[in-house]
Formats: structure tokens, sequence, C-alpha cells
């Protein structure tokens, strides 16, 4: 991570309101500043519903920002862009269309010759361990796969930033810490900046440089903490339950504010019903 050149990306003052001026107006984030350095991997971690979806969202383009203002490599973000690649959940694959030719979709569409996107969408299929799959549809790869192949079509773009909402929230745990450590092996290998969401604290001390911790919404910046942990990290020590501990003690009280909020708004529907 270079910290000595401007920031790659920068967030200042960001706030976003949803609907607006209507009734069912809502703060999702508020007044919130920050910068990525070029190469971090930076985890942003929260309560459910506390704007992290939203973050990453107005990052990518998809929304604007209601005040406030996001800058790539000092240029603001207006509009959708492959400098900005968004990962979620579910990988939204093509299910008529192979991986490969999923990984090739992109390129494709920019014009690239066919022996061309082919030679790269094969670069990235091996870099994500799936060169033998490349024929294989989505509905015959397990979950994970989906993802690797997912994460392949986006890298293939060069993205200067992999905006990544909970990836791994629908794997099961064992792959899920597989897919972790592969992540983690892509970013090493490609110099990558990557900023992540999660509410899960395991997976944030894992792979961050640095954590966010945000507050319930409208989401704030709590506290910023580097993970001074040597990589590969083990997460059977005590060094990362001391992180485990800490990070579970800030989280505790936003999580309640959000279950409390999520109660009240339960409530608040059951009257109107
Ligand atoms: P998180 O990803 O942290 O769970 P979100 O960013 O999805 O949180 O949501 C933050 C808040 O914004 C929530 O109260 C949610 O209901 C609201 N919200 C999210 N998307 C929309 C939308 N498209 N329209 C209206 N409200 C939204
Ligand atoms: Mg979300």
């Amino acid at each position: 991570m270079n910290t000595h050149t401007n920031p790659l990306l920068q967030i200042k003052q960001l706030s976003k309101t949803w609907a607006s001026g209507s009734s069912r107006s809502v703060l999702a984030l508020d007044n919130f500043s920050f910068d990525v350095h070029d190469g971090e991997f930076l985890v942003i971690i929260g309560p459910s519903g506390c704007g992290k979806s939203t973050l990453l969202y107005t990052i990518a383009g998809l929304e604007s920002p209601t005040t406030g203002t996001i800058t790539l490599e000092g240029s603001a973000v207006t509009h959708p862009s492959p400098d900005r690649s968004l990962i979620f959940q579910e990988p939204s694959l093509f299910p008529w269309l192979s991986a490969l030719d999923n990984v090739e979709w992109g390129l494709k569409i920019r014009g690239m010759p066919k022996t061309e996107r082919r030679d790269c969408a094969m670069h990235f299929l091996k870099k994500v361990g799936l060169a033998d799959s490349a024929k294989k549809y989505p509905h015959e790869l397990s979950g994970g796969m989906k993802q690797r192949v997912a994460i392949a079509r986006a890298l293939c773009l060069q993205p200067k930033v992999l905006l990544m909402d909970e990836p791994f929230a629908a794997l099961d745990v064992q792959t899920r810490y597989q897919m972790q450590n592969f992540l983690l092996e892509i970013w090493e290998s490609t110099h990558i900046t990557v900023v992540f969401v999660t509410h899960h604290i395991d997976e944030a001390i894992h792979l961050a440089d640095r954590v966010l911790v945000l507050t319930a919404r409208p989401g704030r910046i709590l506290e910023e903490v580097p993970v001074a942990l040597p990589r590969p990290r083990e997460i059977a020590s005590s060094a990362f339950d001391d992180y485990r501990t800490s990070f579970f003690a800030h989280l505790r009280s936003e999580v309640s504010k959000a279950f409390a909020e999520q109660e009240l708004a339960e409530v608040i529907d059951a009257t109107i019903k």
C-alpha cells in the first residue's frame, strides 16, 4: 500500500438520503469522509441497515450523493465505470453463457477482438483457479465458483478499485474462509485496491489493512482500526482474539441500536396498517 502519494479514492462529507422530501425519507449516510490508498485492502464493517451498501452503490456511481463528493484519482465520480467494479453477494452471471463467455462479455462490449479477449479471459480464469471449468455454465458451478467467475469478469476490465458488498455472505463457513484466502492471493498478485463490506468480524480481521467501523444508521465512522497482524493471519491466535474482542465490544452497542430501530419501524408499520 502506498500512503505517501495522494489517496486513490477520496470520500468527502458524503451524505445520502433515500426518497428525499417524501414521508419515507431515510438518512442512510451522514457526513462521511475517508480516503482509500492505492493498493489498500479496506474493510467496512457495521450493523445491518447502517448504510454499507448505500456507500458502495454511491462509490460505484449507481447512486448520487445527496451532499458531498467522491473522487477517484482526483476526478469526480458521477456515473458507473469499469474503473470501479462492484461485486454483490449473489453473482449476477448470465445463465446462458459459459464461465469463459461470462468473463469475456465486458471485453466483447468494449469491442476487443475475439482472440485477444479470449486470452485475457483465460488468464483471469486461471488466476481464480477455474481454467478447467471455462466451458461450464453457471448452474454447473458451486456458489464459491460462481463468485470466482464474477471476480475474474471484474478483473478482466482492469478496475482501479474492486468494491465488494458482502460477497461471501451466502457461502458456508469453510468455503467462505477459502474464498477469503483466495481473494488475498489475487489482491497480493494484482496490487488492486479493495473496499470490502461485511458484518462478519473475523472476515474483517482476516482481510483488512484497515477497518472502518460504522455506527447504526445513519452510518458514520465510529472508529478506524489498522490491523497490524502479519499475513498469512492465524485466526486461532491470541493476537487475532484481541482484535475480535475489541471489534465485538464496539459493534455490540451499534447492533443493539440497529435492532431497536428495526423493532420500532415494525411497530410503526403495524400501526399504520
Ligand atoms: P446495509 O447495507 O448496511 O445493511 P443499506 O445501505 O442497504 O444498509 O441501507 C441503509 C438504509 O437505507 C436502510 O434504512 C434502508 O432501508 C435504506 N435504503 C436502502 N436502499 C434504499 C432505497 N433504494 N430506497 C429507500 N431506502 C433505502
Ligand atoms: Mg447491505
